[in-house]
């Protein structure tokens, strides 16, 4: 049958000779670079026991902040959402009682705060729209999850712990980005 093109081209099979039928040359090759790499450092990390160091623009997961009282700093005011190319952000607004003085800083606050992670571009647009100081973007990654409901993360998962009754927790994930 003639050839589709002409590029076709015939391959040299060269018999091989004893030596390389033997394989030793091929094999003491391959182990002499595989030596050679044990001695070189190694590239990798052992996550999650170690991290590499965070570029100082790096944006993880979001973080709900509260004042030095421990009280929710968000107002519910929607700029964030407003902010947010992605559409990734929806609250819903409360008015604060009386007795709620010690829990939420405004007047308002957020009784239902969403993020979709699976929209979020972590552009850092929300931090920037906030004017309460009430979000910043932390050095944390979001962790796997299997469903995609398991990617909307309410405010159970966004509050920072409290800093009056769970001090360390609160300094921990605070971070470095932390306001
Ligand atoms: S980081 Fe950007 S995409 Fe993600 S929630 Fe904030 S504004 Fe939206
Ligand atoms: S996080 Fe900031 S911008 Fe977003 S609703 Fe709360 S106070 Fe407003």
């Amino acid at each position: 049958m003639a050839p589709l093109t002409s590029r076709a081209r015939s391959v040299d099979r060269k018999p091989m000779t004893v030596w390389e039928r033997m394989y030793l040359p091929a094999i003491a090759k391959g182990m002499s670079i595989t030596f050679g790499h044990m001695f070189k450092k190694k590239p990798t990390v052992n996550y999650p026991e170690k991290t590499r160091p965070f570029s100082p623009v790096f944006r993880g997961l979001h973080v709900l902040n509260r004042d030095e009282q421990g009280r929710e700093r968000c107002t519910a005011c929607g700029l964030c959402a407003v902010a947010c190319p992605a559409e990734a952000i929806t609250m819903e607004a409360a008015e604060r009682l009386p007795e709620e003085v010690n829990l939420y800083r405004e007047e308002k606050y957020a009784a239902k705060y969403e993020i979709n992670m699976l929209r979020c571009i972590f552009c850092g647009l929300c931090e920037e729209a906030c004017p309460k100081d009430a979000i910043y973007l932390s050095e944390t990654f979001a962790p796997a999850n299997y469903t995609r409901k398991g990617f909307i993360y309410g405010k159970e998962e966004l509050l920072i712990p409290n800093p009056v009754t769970q001090p360390e927790e609160f300094a921990k994930a605070q971070g470095n980005r932390a306001k």
